[in-house]
């Protein structure tokens, strides 16, 4: 290999870009987790990451990935044999799904054509028919990240209340903690899965699992089996009360401490309005070129990803190795059955207008280079946006 001067551009849509404060953070010798000093930023951190899930529950935090957090929400709340509502909607919603299968629930499963979110209006026909109230629990996505597609949750939990129907709204944030606005308490949600990996900038190795008073009640009659996921020893650190039950990613948490005072000095809705205006200038530029979204539907377009199509009889993956090949980026693969038909580009987590900018001129020389049709322009339409150009174009 040779060497390849400049920064890699990692604009897959998770792992993301850790900022060099958060490296540096990281890079700290070991701590005794059982002594004082780790209790201290053990204490700090599990109180300082309610506010980033808009919550005054407890936030548990595990040695893991996403996945684990998905896990640990299932077994802790979860009887053989319940019936979980879950979507066809995109690769993570129905990797979930699959795990619940795996643990022995039974799964019922909403479809969609993998463009747009779970309607709220088929969450509440399912849940309305179901008058036993066999179904135990919903596990939405919050934002599909094989599909730059996000989830209208205030509107499927007022679906939830007008079938009047007890399962436990259960919301994989994985993609969007950090990077959407996600309203754990005022939306009703009952558990929250994260992962450390995507909009909080760090490496991948902590799962957050936030859970209601409800959940909470549900996990003391639930009888799948957990032991490394079980909630109890976990609550009972995330109180204060004891130590972690097993050796936390120590390094980790300086690295989130650090996340965290980022987050805070710039702002928590400054965060999601940054994302909110790096989407919608990638999608001024997939307009311009010519190509589609996934997304289908305006009201649930991402603002962490977004998935595009390549046009038929085209591969997304000759595309991608062409630019990593040529421009040292990295650009998200279609998954599932979007597998070749799709690239995504990741614009979430320490991200500016500039990066953004070297991110869609690579796309838009990657789409010359490798042949596939599309218009020019992409680019200038999306700095134009970013610059305020557009604005004053249209208002002149
Ligand atoms: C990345 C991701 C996952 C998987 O998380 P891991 O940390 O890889 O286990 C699950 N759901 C969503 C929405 C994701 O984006």
């Amino acid at each position: 290999m040779t060497y390849q001067a400049g920064r890699h551009f990692l604009q897959i849509p998770g792992p993301t870009n850790v900022p060099d404060r958060i490296l540096r953070a990281i890079a700290q010798p070991v701590l005794d987790h059982r002594g004082p000093v780790w209790a201290r930023l053990q204490a700090e951190v599990f109180e300082r990451i309610r506010p980033v899930f808009k919550t005054k529950q407890p936030v548990m935090i595990f040695p893991a990935s996403g996945t684990g957090g998905w896990e640990s929400a299932l077994v802790n709340t979860l009887s053989p044999g319940d019936q979980v509502l879950t979507f066809d909607t995109g690769q993570f919603a129905v990797l979930w799904g699959t795990m619940a299968r795996k643990l022995g629930l039974d799964v019922k499963m909403l479809a969609t054509d993998w463009r747009r979110a779970p309607s709220p209006e088929a969450i509440e026909a399912a849940l309305t028919e179901d008058r036993a109230h066999k179904i135990k629990a919903i596990l939405l996505v919050h934002n599909e990240t094989s599909n730059g597609v996000m989830s209208r949750v205030s509107e499927i939990r007022k679906a939830i209340d007008r079938a009047n129907h007890p399962a436990l709204l259960m919301l994989d944030t994985i993609s969007s903690l950090g990077s959407a606005d996600m309203r754990m308490d005022e939306w009703g949600v009952d558990v929250v899965v994260g992962g450390s990996q995507k909009g909080l900038m760090l490496p991948a190795g902590l799962a957050f699992v936030a859970a209601s008073e409800k959940a909470r009640t549900a996990a003391k009659s639930a009888k799948l089996p957990r032991a490394f996921w079980d909630w109890e020893p976990m609550l009972a650190a995330a109180d204060g009360k004891s130590p972690l039950p097993y050796t936390p990613a120590c390094n980790l948490f300086y690295g989130l401490k650090e996340a965290l005072d980022m987050i805070e000095e710039e702002g928590l809705e400054t965060v999601f309005a940054r994302h909110v205006r790096h989407a919608k200038a990638t999608r001024r530029a997939v307009r311009a070129w010519g190509l589609d979204t996934v997304c289908a539907e305006p009201s649930e377009y991402s603002q962490s990803v977004t998935a595009v199509f390549v046009p038929e009889g085209h591969s997304a993956d000759g595309l991608r190795k062409v630019i990593l090949e040529r421009f040292n980026m990295s650009l998200g693969a279609g998954l599932g059955r979007l597998g070749d038909k799709v690239f995504r580009i990741g614009h979430l987590g320490d991200f500016n207008d500039l990066m953004l900018a070297g991110t869609l001129s690579g796309v838009e020389m990657g789409l010359s280079l490798a042949k596939v049709p599309h218009r020019s322009g992409g680019v200038l339409a999306a700095l134009e946006y970013l610059s305020g150009t557009e604005e004053r174009r249209v208002a002149a």
